[in-house]
């Protein structure tokens, strides 16, 4: 089977939060059974500045009344890895457009109208037709439409949608771009002036069959929706297709190859199960010392600074768990309105607490490997990689029941588990998390069997295989 994966981003090349993590993974392991996976991108400066990649091949496409020409790079994913990705180069992709959400959204149609054509492309001068498209995110949302509507391309496609809280939602203008006609679009919302599309939507109406990256935000997709704009679609969905089409949730893994303290190339000390005690104090002492912070039991944050990661929870009991002896150290980038929080927080405690408000990945593996716990308030999460990643490390996870949390961390045996959105339960788990630290015993064994969790995507890698079946099969024979 061969299936083309597009999304805006793919670790190592450009990784903004976890769908990095997942392009960047997937693929690889769904070479590893037989898939040929291939993987599409905007080709940003940043990955032109850092990465080798071969110029392949050009196409044109028209863009409102532009006509643009596309250049096409091959490149190879890292690491003696056989898998091949293709960037995208034009102007409008060169960097993520941050000016109002328009612009964004205008610019990810743009991208859209691109892997449309690159898929032509690659069936004619390519000489390589995935069996299916894997779209990510809003970002590719519009891919079904174009194909199926305006290039009359037969092909199967699954949208995994990583997080709903981000849908794309915009002007209609973005149609006369894409020389879209309103009647192939299934749900525009009209107005005075007609106003509003939902890529998101769209994709999820258009697309052959969708998923999401656990199996509870599966359920949490499905049943928590109502006050949701997805509501709409996800109904108008089930209608046209009936009862038995589901959202399918398949848990994402973590790269061992780029995860594991044994051979993690950004530590100054590696450790396994069997040493991790040694190798965790040293790169403990490591980056307290680099931080000019004083040895005590130490807390990280890292992650996006949205609402959606909780931090508006922690602050409410950050003094009194401040007032416990600790270290906290976030690393984290986002919103302004969450980072002045952090900023406060970290010039009240100048001596117990450190903030870095940037994406550095160098800092984030320091953390996984020299921290004793990994604070992780979610409102919600979709899946969470930084729980595992932790876990992997054997920092241990105190985070919200919610979502992908839920479904990876056991609750006293690899991680802490609390309340969503409780502050009380918040700083009482903190708590008794520090008995346990102070327990020897007790907390080797957690972390121990945190370490020994499998989160690798040895499972999950043969569940997306058994979807991609099942899509091209319902395909070839209802022809959706
Ligand atoms: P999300 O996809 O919502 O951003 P995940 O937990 O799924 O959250 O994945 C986050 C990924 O991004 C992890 O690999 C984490 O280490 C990384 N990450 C997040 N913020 C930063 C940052 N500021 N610097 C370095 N890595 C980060």
């Amino acid at each position: 089977m061969r299936v083309l994966i597009t999304g805006y981003e793919a670790a190592p090349f450009f990784k903004r939060g976890g769908l990095g993590d997942v392009l960047g993974s997937l693929p690889k392991v769904l070479w590893k059974i037989g898939i040929d996976a291939r993987v599409v991108i905007p080709y940003y400066e940043e990955i032109r500045e850092k990465y080798q990649s071969k110029k392949i091949g050009t196409f044109s496409v028209i863009f409102g009344k532009n006509i643009e020409r596309i250049g096409i790079y091959k490149s190879y994913f890292p690491k003696n890895s056989k898998v091949p990705i293709y960037f995208l180069e034009n102007k409008n992709l060169a960097v993520i457009n941050t000016r109002g959400r328009n612009k964004k959204i205008d610019q990810f149609a743009f991208f859209d109208l691109c892997v449309a054509h690159f898929v032509l492309w690659s069936l004619t001068d390519g000489k390589w037709m995935p069996d299916l498209l894997h779209c990510n995110d809003w970002h590719t949302g519009l891919i079904p439409l174009i194909l199926r509507k305006e290039l009359k391309l037969s092909i199967p496609t699954l949208l995994t949608i990583h997080n709903l809280s981000y849908q794309g939602r915009g002007s209609i203008k973005v149609l006369d771009l894409l020389h879209v006609q309103d009647k192939d679009v299934k749900e525009l919302k009209r107005g005075t002036p007609a106003t509003e599309i939902n890529i998101l939507g769209e994709g999820i109406l258009h697309t052959d069959a969708v998923s999401t990256v656990s199996p509870t935000y599966a359920r949490e997709v499905v049943e928590n929706s109502d006050h949701d704009p997805i509501h709409t679609f996800l109904l108008k969905r089930q209608k046209e297709r009936g009862a038995k089409d589901e959202v399918f949730g398949i848990l994402n893994g973590i790269d061992y190859e780029v995860w594991d303290p044994r051979h993690d190339g950004f530590l100054k000390e590696w450790y396994g199960l069997s040493d991790f005690r040694l190798g965790k104090a040293k790169n403990k002492a490591y980056l307290l010392s680099h931080l000019g912070l004083k040895n005590k039991p130490t807390f990280c944050f890292i992650g996006r600074m949205a609402h959606q990661k909780g931090l508006d929870t922690l602050m409410k009991v950050l003094p009194e768990i401040i007032s416990l002896d600790v270290n906290i150290i976030f690393l984290g980038a986002g919103e302004k309105t969450v980072e002045a929080s952090v900023i406060r927080a970290a010039g009240q405690y100048p001596s117990l607490i450190r903030a870095e408000f940037s994406y550095n990945e160098r800092l984030a593996h320091h953390l996984y490997a020299g921290c004793d716990f990994i604070l992780i308030p979610s409102h919600f999460e979709p899946c969470g990689l930084i729980q595992m990643i932790g876990m992997r490390y054997g920092t241990l996870p105190i985070a919200s029941e919610t979502g992908g949390l839920k479904d990876t961390i056991i609750n006293g045996k690899n991680g802490f588990l609390f309340e969503n959105g409780n502050k009380r339960q918040l700083l009482q788990t903190v708590t008794k998390a520090l008995r346990v630290y102070k327990n020897s015993k007790a907390y080797t064994a957690m972390v121990r069997s945190a370490m020994e969790t499998n989160f690798s995507w040895d499972k999950s890698a043969l569940q997306y295989q058994a979807l991609y079946e099942k899509i091209v099969v319902d395909y070839d024979h209802y022809g959706f």
